[in-house]
């Protein structure tokens, strides 16, 4: 099941994990090709391996998507919420007994360490199906209208309708798990869009719909590139948008969207400030900035990208820094003693180089630890600036790659105010002994996440989400509901 295409000659990938060398569409509970026959090929980032070729969906084929969404909508609504956690839960347990295969996808697919898909990604996507299968049947109690009325009474929030859904390749599972779990539980149906580099684990995924049993229309994929993640957005009966991306792209989508009846929740960049104040325990901060940089190569939305340190104490910790940065292990995606794998894409290579250059030249001035890289594939060392002031691109622009800035602070209020000093606010880390401390600055920090003595802790209980320029509305817990009912 699942490819409708004839065979290749097997490449390498495809002896380590199943992968078709051709995968169509997956609307109205079947896989077919694209109207115009169109396809595009995915690679693996460590070894520029061609692993499959994929349908491009254009108009015609989002049309058909939605149109199918649509019509499954009216049965998957109206289906007691109990009878829609029970495919959830299905769902989730499938995530489960297919937990090392998908892994082993991923990694292929993206770049990252097996450690990180293995043990983080795949357990989370689960997670999320997990929790939200748990919500299906209790829409009534999650606070969510009688906050707003004042009132407990009335029948349950009605789903929106069909949601058209587009995401990023940074985390490609799990970001589909954030959009497709809480918008089945609510009653709505999807058509999701996958980034064009890691489309494998979305396609994989439509097969464990299926083997679910999930109704047919309920959940279609259209892989494809930006075009097709445009004709989504705009198609005119996709009530509900999500979007997960770059900044750039989320605002192009607020504009294509304005004054249309659709609803609309975007989730878009970052550049998390990471606060080590003088009285933190240097060993657990070392660990921390590691994580909050160097996990998914730092190809993470709320990754920790801005060390500022507290001057006292900013020699040491470098030191400590620079040290624990050099045991860091960077190759093989597929090797459980990796910590930082391949960076996605050749694009987001050149992206990573072309800022890394910028911060050279306005004087930064660059590290990384000596050691040779893979010779094919797209590799970036973990790297860290130092000598960075707010004025440079690299302490203001999202680089999202495996390099840090360094600042220094003198005091709680500078460090506050150089953390907020970003048009994003999505995350922060906090580190310090003294929780008066952390939660005074926790307090004053714009961002929605703010992490104190951890990074990059993710619970599918916990809302995500950020302020200003990194978009607005909150994806898991009871807050991520509201963006899939009519409240
Ligand atoms: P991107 O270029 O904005 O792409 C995101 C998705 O949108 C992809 O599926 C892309 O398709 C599609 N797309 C591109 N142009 C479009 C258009 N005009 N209309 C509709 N869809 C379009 O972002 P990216 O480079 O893939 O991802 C990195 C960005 O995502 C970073 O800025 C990161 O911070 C952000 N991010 C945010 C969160 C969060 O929760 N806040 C989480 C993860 C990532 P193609 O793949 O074919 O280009
Ligand atoms: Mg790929």
């Amino acid at each position: 099941m699942g490819n409708p295409f004839e065979y290749a000659p097997a490449p390498e990938s495809r002896a380590i994990v199943d992968i078709a060398p051709a995968y169509g569409l997956f609307i109205d509970g079947k896989f077919t090709d694209a109207a115009d026959g169109g396809r595009l090929k995915t690679v693996n980032p460590a070894t520029e391996e061609v692993l499959a070729e994929v349908a491009v969906g254009g108009e015609a084929d989002v049309d058909r998507a939605v149109k199918a969404a649509r019509k499954a909508f009216k049965s998957w609504s109206a289906l007691p919420g109990a009878e829609r956690a029970k495919y959830l839960f299905r769902i989730a347990r499938l995530i489960q007994e297919h937990g090392r295969e998908l892994a082993v996808l991923e990694s292929i697919d993206n770049g990252k360490p097996i450690r990180e898909s293995r043990d983080v990604d795949i357990p989370l996507v689960a997670a999320h199906f997990f929790h939200y299968a748990g919500w299906a049947d209790k829409l009534a109690y999650a606070g969510l209208w009688q906050s707003r009325t004042k009132e407990h009474s009335g029948p349950a929030p009605k789903p929106i309708g069909v949601a058209g859904q587009v995401i990023p390749w940074n985390f490609p599972l799990l970001m589909l798990a954030w959009k497709v779990a809480p918008a089945l539980a609510c009653g709505n149906t999807v058509v999701l869009k996958p980034a064009e580099t890691t489309p494998l684990t979305a396609l994989r995924f439509a097969e464990i719909c299926v083997e679910a049993g999930l109704p047919d229309g309920v959940l279609n994929i259209v892989t494809g590139a930006g075009e097709t993640g445009r004709a989504l957005i705009a198609h005119p009966d996709v009530d509900k948008v999500a979007f997960t991306g770059s900044t750039a792209v989320g605002k192009e989508i607020a504009r294509a969207i304005a004054g249309t009846r659709k609803r609309v929740t975007l989730e878009l960049g970052g550049k998390a400030a990471n606060i080590v104040y003088d009285d933190a325990a240097i060993d657990s901060a070392v660990d921390g900035i590691v994580e909050g940089i160097f996990f998914n190569g730092g190809q993470v939305c709320c990754a920790g990208s801005r060390l500022l340190v507290q001057e006292s104490v900013a020699d040491e910790l470098l030191a400590s820094l620079t040290r624990r940065i050099k045991t860091l292990r960077v190759g093989d995606p597929l090797d459980k003693n990796t910590d930082v794998g391949a960076i996605n894409s050749a694009a987001q290579l050149s992206r990573i180089r072309e800022l890394v250059e910028a911060g050279e030249a306005e004087g930064a001035e660059r590290w990384s630890p000596a050691g040779e890289l893979p010779g094919k594939g797209f590799w970036f060392p973990p790297t860290v600036f130092t000598g960075v002031t707010q004025a440079h691109r690299i302490a203001r622009d999202e680089i999202f790659g495996p390099v840090l800035t360094v600042q220094t602070f003198r005091t709680p209020a500078e460090a506050v105010e150089k953390a907020n000093n970003t048009a994003y606010g999505l995350s922060a880390g906090v580190w310090t002994e003294k929780g008066a401390k952390a939660l005074w600055t926790a307090q004053r920090l714009r961002a929605g996440v703010v992490w104190t003595n951890t990074f990059n802790k993710f619970d599918p209980a916990s809302p995500f989400g950020g302020f200003k320029e990194s978009g607005f509305g909150r994806e898991g817990g009871r807050h991520g509901l509201e963006a899939y009912l009519d409240v």
